[in-house]
């Protein structure tokens, strides 16, 4: 308006003085003015829309005052302010009063180029309508957009407040549990370490502010461990393991057991994402437990020479002539009572000194079939005892990568159930297959069988069923325990399948290749 002002006093310097078009400029600067200077609120704001009103007053005057300047052009600022701002009636409202002053002003005037000045009557509300519409809906959009926005900000600041929450506790969670937590990004950076952490890293010799520990030593507790072979450096590798046992501290002075396991995280992308390491103090539980095995191990050693002397002096005793017969009887019974307590106080010796080993297996190029045909020859002897017998079907090419002892340990022991645990005149079915990967030696009896619910518990240390306790077959139920750890050290698997009153079938599977070093590292 200003700039027209401005023009009018360089091309018309006479119309500026007409009381119209001077009234107008005047009255649209003070709107101005008072839009700017005015400190609108919730409580004043329906008041503004006084300002565009008036803003179309001063326009149609300044129009009337000096036609030629064509500044009905400017209807379309306030129309556009009202459709913006003060919804559908006020922006219906100031075309159509704009339209009424245009009209209202012409008739009044009743000129006679009236024909010319009738397409601008004509097109300027249509214009003015359009322009309306138009600022009315993008106005509206707008403010939703806005509203949608303000929905999004605020669901976005309370999810962040639940994470920060959720992360609080996560903290002081971690810090107050008795084991060691370390988690790593995917670059290797670690990202937390919490307090039982710290305190143990003190405890055993190391900063507080190191991630891990100066020294770790292996089972022995004084070949340190490799630094690339090391839980820490193995994890941030992308390397999961479970109980990986290592020592810390130095040998000289106070030393812990660690159970260390690690846990690879994966991103929203399937992307390996950093991970975490937990680390267990189990130096109390390692002791217990070696404390156990060397008490089992001594006892039953302590038992097995006199025993072997009560057996052998028994032995000698049952030939002499001048035996009556009941007393032969006699030291006939005792005589096998003692050797089924030699099997018993046998096993357990076993089964403590697997323990205390941790044995690293010999693996070596091993001919299964030959291992189980020689196992079945050993077998046949007790089977044909109890007239029970041994079909065999071994395939060729059965060559692994195992230790032979202790695969021959597996065989007989499950052999020796079969027999057991068969019935008289029964029959059991040894089978050797391969495939390219894997050997699988399976045996299977005609025995009595093992109930569904029986089958969770079988290779626990020292279950034994209802009907084997029952049965006369002698047993520790140490054998499939032992047995099924050896099996997952050769990195395959023992499995059973049964069908109480029919019988049972024990499949064990290893990999052709000989494991990597992991499954040492195992405790189970
Ligand atoms: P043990 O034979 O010394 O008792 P094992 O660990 O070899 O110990 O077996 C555990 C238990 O599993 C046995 O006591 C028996 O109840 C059951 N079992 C094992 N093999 C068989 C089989 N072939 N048929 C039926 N039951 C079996």
């Amino acid at each position: 308006m200003l700039l027209l002002a401005w023009i009018v006093v360089f091309t018309d310097p006479q119309s500026l003085a007409t009381p119209l078009v001077y009234g107008g400029v005047t009255l649209v600067v003070l709107v101005t003015a008072v839009a700017f200077l005015v400190r609108w609120e919730a409580s004043t704001k329906q008041w503004a829309v006084l300002l565009p009103i008036i803003d179309i007053f001063a326009i149609i005057a300044v129009r009337e005052g000096q036609p030629t300047l064509g500044s009905g052009l400017f209807l379309v600022f306030p129309v556009m302010w009202l459709a913006r701002n003060f919804g559908v009636l006020f922006a219906a409202g100031g075309v159509a009063l704009s339209t009424v002053l245009l009209w209202g002003a012409w008739l009044t005037r009743a000129e006679a180029d009236a024909a010319a000045a009738f397409p601008t009557l004509l097109l300027l509300p249509i214009t003015l309508a359009f322009i309306a519409t138009t600022s009315y809906i993008s106005a509206r959009r707008e403010r939703s957009q806005r509203v949608l926005l303000r929905q999004q900000a605020s669901m976005v600041e309370s999810a962040f407040d639940r994470a920060r929450v959720q992360e609080r506790l996560l903290e002081v969670t971690l810090d107050s549990v008795e084991f060691g937590v370390v988690a790593f990004d995917r670059e290797g950076q670690v990202s937390l370490v919490n307090e039982a952490h710290r305190r143990s890293l003190v405890e055993y010799g190391s900063p507080r502010t190191a991630i891990m520990y100066r020294e770790m030593y292996q089972a022995d507790r004084k070949t340190p461990y490799p630094v690339h072979n090391r839980p820490f450096a193995r994890a941030v590798a992308g390397q999961s393991f479970e109980n990986l046992t290592v020592w810390v501290g130095s040998p000289d002075g106070e030393q812990a057991a660690l159970s260390v396991t690690s846990r690879q995280l994966v991103g929203p992308d399937g992307e390996r994402d950093g991970g975490i390491l937990v680390l267990r103090d189990v130096t109390a539980e390692l002791a217990a437990i070696s404390a156990r095995d060397s008490l089992i191990g001594s006892v039953s050693h302590e038992l097995r020479t006199p025993l072997t002397s009560i057996i052998g002096y028994l032995d000698l005793a049952i030939d002499d002539p001048n035996l009556s017969d009941e007393t032969r009887r006699m030291i006939g019974i005792s005589y096998e009572n003692s050797e089924r307590l030699l099997v018993l106080v046998t096993d357990l010796l076993l089964a403590a000194s697997d323990r205390d080993s941790h044995l690293p297996l010999q693996f070596q190029s091993t001919d299964i079939g030959a291992l189980v045909a020689h196992a079945i020859d050993a077998a046949r002897l007790g089977a044909e005892e109890r007239s029970i017998r041994i079909v065999s079907e071994i395939g060729p090419d059965a060559t692994a990568s195992a230790d032979p002892v202790r695969m021959r340990q597996v065989v007989d022991n499950l052999l020796s159930n079969a027999i057991k645990y068969n019935r008289s005149h029964g029959e059991i079915r040894v089978a050797v297959h391969s495939t390219e990967e894997a050997v699988q030696v399976s045996v299977t009896d005609t025995g009595f069988g093992i109930a569904e619910a029986d089958r969770a518990q079988l290779f626990d240390r020292f279950f034994r069923t209802e009907s084997a306790r029952a049965s006369a077959a002698i047993g520790s139920g140490l054998g499939l325990s032992v047995s099924r750890d050896i099996v997952r050290q050769h990195a395959g698997d023992l499995t059973v399948d049964s069908e109480v009153g029919v019988g049972s079938t024990f499949a064990l599977t290893i990999p052709r290749e000989a494991p990597a070093a992991e499954p040492l590292d195992q405790e189970h």
